[in-house]
């Protein structure tokens, strides 16, 4: 066991804090109030091949480990939470091709998300299928060599700007078990019939792209599927597998952002005569949050790890994920509350801190449904 990040590790780490440092602090109040996705930054990130950077080098990308990735995530929702968001979602979804997907779609649909020329989504939330997501009801129907697909999908982050998603959607629904009737398809976005609407107003993250995307009998070719048909379950079961260590890792940042804010302004903050930091209630304060990041982390690079190592436990993934997410929440929290009321304000990056942490205890699997995760493993397990 060794608890040290490797020397390239390291690098990647500081390339990521660097690139965040020089770019997200002048944009991050304004694409937040104005919701606009900052296309220019994205292009940056990926000059440095710090977009996509999970691709193996020979589809474009640097062929980091989920390790890797963990750094690069951590340290931009250190700095910014919305802009690290859109910095990290802009290839998501492209894990699933990565895994399952044929050469040829490999080499279609990888390359240029690394090249900072597409960007992608993944589309498995419905209006009526959120956490149940065996009740998804978005029909793939096989006609000749294509695809008709047909339904509506919610809250999918680059539903409005993306080249491609990959749609999670039903492909047999005369089979009995559910979990065998579903499928992952590529859509291009260009295609007839696909409609999107950007929802604007979100509390948080609010520069990322979120839109409601509508399918109305979109054409796509049957070599779009990705791997088999009506493995749709199971190839989402070991996206989240990853995704949820990633966003784990946006967590541990976002705290991290939060407790450094916070011992900066209690340091410069004087009231009765002394600064805040003199006063016990906010060093016990510090201390525990403080302690809570630090546990936050290593949960996290532990469930990093198992997966670089090709063990995937998904309770442990699990309990990376909901901590990690409520430290943030809390953390965030606190912060806030030691900045008194100058946190309250939108000047103070801890008020966007604030509003940014909730998504993480939702998207990518809620704190309950991990929690869920966690009780039915040990529940099968034998204790005497
Ligand atoms: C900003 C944003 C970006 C998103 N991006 C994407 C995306 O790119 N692609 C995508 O497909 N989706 C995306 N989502 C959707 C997100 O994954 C879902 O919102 C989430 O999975 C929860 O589904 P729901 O909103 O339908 O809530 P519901 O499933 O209706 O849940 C509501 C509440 O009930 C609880 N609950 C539900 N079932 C149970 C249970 N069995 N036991 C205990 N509690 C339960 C939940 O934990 C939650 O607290 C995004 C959402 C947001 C807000």
């Amino acid at each position: 066991m060794d608890f040290q990040f490797t020397k390239e590790q390291q690098d990647i780490r500081t390339a990521a804090r660097d690139f965040a440092e020089k770019e997200f602090p002048e944009i991050a109040g304004r694409i937040d109030e104005k919701e606009e996705f900052p296309f220019e930054l994205w292009k940056k990130a990926c000059e440095l091949g710090l977009i996509g950077c999970f691709i193996p080098e020979e589809y474009g990308g640097a062929g980091y480990g989920v390790t890797e990735q963990c750094c690069i995530a951590e340290e931009f929702f250190r700095v910014d939470p919305g802009c690290g968001q859109c910095m990290n979602s802009v290839a998501v979804g492209s894990e699933v091709i990565l895994m399952f997907g044929s050469e040829k779609q490999k080499k279609t649909f990888l390359p240029p998300l690394a090249r900072g020329e597409t960007i992608m989504g993944i589309a498995i939330t419905e209006p009526d299928a959120g956490s149940d997501v065996l009740s998804v009801a978005t029909t793939a129907e096989r006609r000749g060599n294509e695809f008709i697909i047909t339904g509506s999908k919610m809250f999918i982050t680059n539903g409005s700007i993306g080249n491609y998603l990959v749609v999670y959607c039903m492909t047999s629904p005369e089979k009995d078990k559910a979990s065998e009737r579903f499928s992952m398809i590529i859509v291009e976005t260009d295609r007839p019939g696909y409609e999107s609407n950007k929802l604007r107003g979100k509390l948080g993250i609010r520069a990322s792209d979120t839109a409601e995307v509508r399918f109305t009998d979109v054409k796509v070719p049957t070599h779009n599927l990705v791997g088999e048909e009506g493995k749709g379950f199971p190839y989402l079961m070991r996206f989240f597998g990853r995704t949820r260590v990633m966003v784990a890792a946006t967590g541990v940042g976002l705290a991290q952002g939060a407790l450094e804010r916070a011992v900066g302004h209690i340091k410069r903050r004087r009231q009765f005569g002394k600064p805040l930091s003199d006063f016990q209630g906010n060093r016990f304060k510090l201390a525990e949050m403080a302690t809570l990041v630090e546990a936050a982390r290593n949960l996290t690079y532990k469930a990093a790890a198992d997966v670089d190592r090709g063990i995937l436990d998904s309770a442990v993934i699990a309990m990376a994920k909901w901590y990690s997410a409520w430290v943030a929440v809390h953390v965030a929290d606190e912060s806030l509350q030691m900045h008194g009321g100058y946190g309250y304000m939108a000047e103070y990056d801890i008020s966007r801190f604030y509003r940014d942490a909730k998504i993480l205890e939702i998207y990518e699997g809620t704190k309950e449904i991990e929690k869920e995760i966690i009780a039915r493993s040990f529940l099968a397990k034998q204790f005497t």
